[in-house]
């Protein structure tokens, strides 16, 4: 078997260890003689993993006190509804940055006035808007860290007068945050932390409770913060997963460390993308993402797309088609991918360009 280098963009690709742990207590959690899918989520030995969950996001991301760390169901989509459901009060601010900001947006404006502050659909969402004012009258300003599908990242944290939210679904654990500057950090797990099914929230508590309307309990954060992600069944086996790769962040030297060798993988594609006669990269070179690298043939080599995919498909590369909207290729690079897969990958457009 040719060994698979797994860049698809979600569901994607996972630490080894990760999947490991994971088959052991599939099979035998903790010594119980149960498996992690049987064992109810009151037990002390899950209570523990949810615990240690919480507590190791605090110290990855050094969140400082007055925050929680949920793992809620329903995925970042589910986000979408719950932040203005929770937040807003009459408007919301939001950066247009691609179809996910977009999807946020369509949420918004059913609890009220949804400003768009800015947007880059006008070049289908190959920049990242700058210089824009955010009202000042706004619950709260949503953004997306990483624009997953399109390929493009904000890699700072910004500085806004009121609650900033953002959907870290595709880089967080990528790069270290200021997590004080954010009233709301929520990711779907599945990119860079684990299997679908459990979502991230990492929320400042003091900015709930300034709504007026009633909030269903299921979509209250209150509900799921007094609860400690517990008030109803959570993503057992996800959860034990996402921990996994926690541990696994941790090992690797932290946060730190895993944004350096990002940072490798990334200059390692976006050089060769930039040397190659053959590609060309799709959006604003200083809006560049450091995890969903976009890229497509150059126009003079246009009718080569099928046969570079079929041939680096035939070396191994999986999941490496650009996404139905942009075309081309997308090389997804989350944190759990090593550089050898980044390598094999150039190794494969060199070879393809001396070929033609
Ligand atoms: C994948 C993704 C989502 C959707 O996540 P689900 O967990 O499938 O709801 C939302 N936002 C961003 C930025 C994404 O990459």
């Amino acid at each position: 078997m040719t060994k698979k280098h797994n860049f698809y963009a979600g569901p994607s690709i996972m630490p080894q260890f990760t999947i490991d742990k994971t088959i052991e207590a599939l099979k035998d959690f903790a010594g119980s003689g149960l498996s992690i899918m049987e064992i109810s989520h009151r037990s002390k030995e899950f209570q523990a993993v949810m615990d240690e969950a919480q507590a190791l996001t605090k110290e990855l991301l050094k969140i400082p006190d007055g925050y929680s760390v949920l793992f809620l169901g329903g995925g970042a989509s589910t986000q979408f509804l719950m932040i203005p459901y929770n937040l807003m009060n009459k408007k919301s601010a939001y950066l247009n940055t691609g179809p996910w900001a977009t999807k946020a947006m369509k949420e918004a404006k059913l609890f009220g006035e949804m400003v768009e502050v800015a947007s880059s659909a006008d070049k289908d969402f190959s920049y990242i808007p700058k210089g824009y004012e955010i009202p000042a009258d706004a619950d709260y300003f949503h953004i997306t860290t990483n624009n997953t599908i399109k390929g493009t990242e904000i890699l700072e944290d910004l500085d806004v007068a009121m609650p900033l939210i953002a959907d870290m679904s595709s880089d967080i654990f990528s790069r270290p945050i200021d997590v004080s500057k954010y009233g709301i950090i929520y990711a779907g797990d599945q990119k860079n932390l684990g299997p679908a099914g459990a979502t991230i929230v990492i929320i400042k508590e003091d900015i709930l409770g300034n709504v007026d309307r009633d909030i269903p309990t299921m979509l209250d954060y209150r509900t799921h913060i007094a609860k400690g992600s517990m008030f109803n069944t959570p993503p057992v086996m996800p959860v034990f997963s996402a921990l996994q790769t926690l541990i696994w962040l941790k090992d690797q030297g932290g946060i730190p460390a895993i944004e350096k060798i990002k940072n490798e993988k990334a200059d390692l594609l976006y050089n060769e993308i930039d040397r190659n006669k053959l590609f060309v990269g799709t959006v604003a070179r200083e809006d560049r993402s450091r995890m969903n690298i976009c890229f497509v043939m150059n126009e003079e080599y246009k009718d080569l797309e099928g046969a570079f995919l079929e041939f680096a498909t035939g070396k191994g590369m999986i999941g490496i088609k650009g996404h139905r909207s942009v075309g081309g290729f997308r090389a997804s690079c989350y944190n759990a991918l090593p550089i050898e897969s980044v390598q094999a990958l150039v190794d494969c457009m060199q070879e393809f360009e001396a070929a033609h």
